[in-house]
C-alpha cells in the first residue's frame, strides 16, 4: 500500500516523502480514502501511530480541491485538549500542506490573543485550536465558524476526560449543520461512543488495534516497592542503568515538582511539564528533552497526552494513574515506531487497586518484582480494610515506622492536572 493508492496527489506526496514517510500506517490506511470521501469517521488507534497524518492529509487534499477566491473562511476546524498539541498539530499540517495554496494557524490559551487574532483576520483555511480560547475569540467576533466544512476532534477522549464536553457541545452549536465530523481517540471508551453518536452522521468505525490493548513490543513490569523509597529507587535506576532519556509520570503537579528537585539535587536534569507550567516552560521543558539537553521529563497526564516523543526507551509510572485507560496511554508513549520500549510501574501497597484495574484493561497480569535493597516493608498493612477510618499511618495509627500510608482513599474523580 502507498500513500499515492490512497488517493493523494502530488503536492502532498512529496511533503509526505520529505517527512521520510515510506508508506502509510495502517490506521491512515484505513481513515485517509474514508476522509476523501467526505465520510464522518470515528477513529481509534494508540499513541504513536500517525492519527495526525491519518485526518489531516485528506482534509488537506480536499480543501486543495476548492481553494476560495479572496477571503479566506475557517473551512477546517480540528480541536485538540492541549497547547502542546494544538502547536504539534499546527507543525504537521504546515510540513503536508507546503506544496499548497492553504493557509493554517493555531490558537491556544494561556498566550497573548493578539497575534492569534491578526492571523486570524488575515484568512486561515484551517484552525487548530483548543477548546476555550476558540469560543473566546468566536465571542469576541475575531472568527466565524459559520463555514466550516470539516470538523475534527482530536484525542477525543481525553477531551472529555479533561472536563470538555460542555465546551465541545458549545463549538457544535456554532457550526454550520452539514459538515464532515472526525473523530480521533486513542481509546474507545462508552462516552466517546455517545458524544459520536450525538453529532456524527452515520460514523464508520476504524481500528487500528484491538480496543485498549497495549503494544506488544512494550516490556511491561511492576517494581513493588515502599512509597517513601520511590524516589531513591527511580534515582537508583536512572544511575545505574545509564538511562539518558526517561519519561516519568506522577499523579499530580506537586508530585511531578517535587519529584524533578530530588532529582536535580542529584545531579540528574529534570524539568517538569503539567497544567500549572506556562506554556512558554512546557515548551521549553518539551524540547530540551526532545535535543537530549533534559534527561527526565517529568509529566501529568494531561500534559503528556498526544505529544511526538519519538522513540523513547523508557517510561516510568512513579506512581499509578487512577484511571486505567491513562495507562494505556503512557506505555503509549514508549516503543514507538518499530522500536522496542520498557515501561515500569514502581507500585506501593496503596496502589494495589489501580494496578488490578490496569491489568485487567489490559489483560495481562504484569510482571512483579522486588529490587534488592528496595524490599518492600511487610509491617505496612496491605489494605485498609476500614475506609472510613482517616488515621494517619492506616491500620496501626501511624505507629509503623514506615509512614508509606496516609490514610487518604484514592481520589477517583478527574481533575485538570
Ligand atoms: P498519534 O496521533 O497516533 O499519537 P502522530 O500523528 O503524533 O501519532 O504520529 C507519531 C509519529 O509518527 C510522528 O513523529 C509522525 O511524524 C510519524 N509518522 C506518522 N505517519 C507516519 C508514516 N506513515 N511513516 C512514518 N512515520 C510516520
Ligand atoms: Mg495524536
Amino acid at each position: 500500500m502507498t500513500f499515492e493508492s490512497l488517493g493523494l496527489s502530488s503536492p502532498i506526496l512529496k511533503a509526505i516523502e520529505e517527512k521520510g514517510y515510506k508508506k502509510p500506517s495502517i490506521i491512515q490506511e484505513k481513515s485517509i480514502p474514508l476522509v476523501l470521501k467526505g465520510k464522518d469517521v470515528l477513529a481509534s488507534a494508540q499513541t504513536g501511530t500517525g492519527k495526525t497524518a491519518g485526518f489531516t492529509l485528506p482534509i488537506l487534499e480536499r480543501l486543495s480541491k476548492n481553494t476560495s477566491k479572496g477571503k479566506r473562511p475557517i473551512k477546517a476546524l480540528i480541536l485538540t485538549p492541549t497547547r502542546e498539541l494544538a502547536a504539534q498539530i499546527l507543525e504537521n499540517v504546515k510540513e503536508y500542506s507546503i506544496n499548497l495554496n492553504i493557509e493554517s494557524t493555531v490558537i491556544f490559551g494561556g498566550v497573548n490573543q493578539n497575534p492569534q487574532k491578526r492571523k486570524l483576520k488575515s484568512g486561515v483555511d484551517i484552525l487548530v485550536a483548543t477548546p476555550g480560547r476558540l469560543l473566546d475569540l468566536e465571542q469576541q467576533r475575531a472568527l466565524s465558524l459559520s463555514n466550516v466544512d470539516i470538523l475534527v476532534l482530536d484525542e477525543a477522549d481525553r477531551m472529555l476526560d479533561m472536563g470538555f464536553l460542555r465546551d465541545i457541545q458549545k463549538v457544535m452549536a456554532l457550526l454550520p449543520k452539514k459538515r464532515q465530523n472526525l473523530l480521533f481517540s486513542a481509546t474507545f471508551s462508552k462516552s466517546i461512543k455517545k458524544l459520536a453518536s450525538e453529532f456524527m452522521h452515520e460514523p464508520i468505525l476504524v481500528e487500528a488495534a484491538p480496543e485498549n490493548s497495549t503494544v506488544d513490543k512494550i516490556t511491561q513490569k511492576v517494581i513493588r516497592v515502599d512509597k517513601i523509597r520511590k524516589t531513591d529507587l527511580l534515582i537508583k535506576l536512572i544511575s545505574e542503568g545509564k538511562w539518558n532519556q526517561v519519561l516519568v509520570f506522577t499523579r499530580t503537579k506537586h508530585g511531578a515538582n517535587r519529584l524533578c528537585k530530588k532529582l536535580e539535587q542529584k545531579n540528574i536534569s529534570a524539568a517538569a511539564i503539567h497544567g500549572n507550567k506556562t506554556q512558554g516552560a512546557r515548551t521549553k521543558a518539551l524540547k530540551g528533552f526532545k535535543d537530549n539537553n533534559i534527561r527526565v521529563l517529568v509529566a501529568t497526564d494531561i500534559a503528556a497526552r498526544g505529544l511526538d516523543i519519538p522513540l523513547l526507551p523508557h517510561v516510568v509510572n512513579y506512581e499509578l494513574p487512577n484511571i486505567p485507560e491513562d495507562y494505556v496511554h503512557r506505555i503509549g508513549r514508549t516503543g514507538r515506531a518499530g522500536a522496542k520500549g520498557e515501561a515500569l510501574s514502581l507500585v506501593c501497597v496503596d496502589e494495589n487497586d489501580y494496578l488490578k484495574g490496569i491489568e485487567k484493561l489490559v489483560g495481562i497480569k504484569i510482571d512483579s518484582r522486588e529490587i534488592d535493597g528496595f524490599e518492600v516493608d511487610p509491617s505496612i498493612p496491605a489494605e485498609d480494610p476500614n475506609p472510613m477510618r482517616k488515621g494517619r499511618g492506616g491500620r496501626n495509627g501511624g505507629k509503623s515506622k514506615s509512614n508509606n500510608r496516609n490514610g487518604k482513599k484514592p481520589n477517583n474523580k478527574r481533575r485538570r492536572y
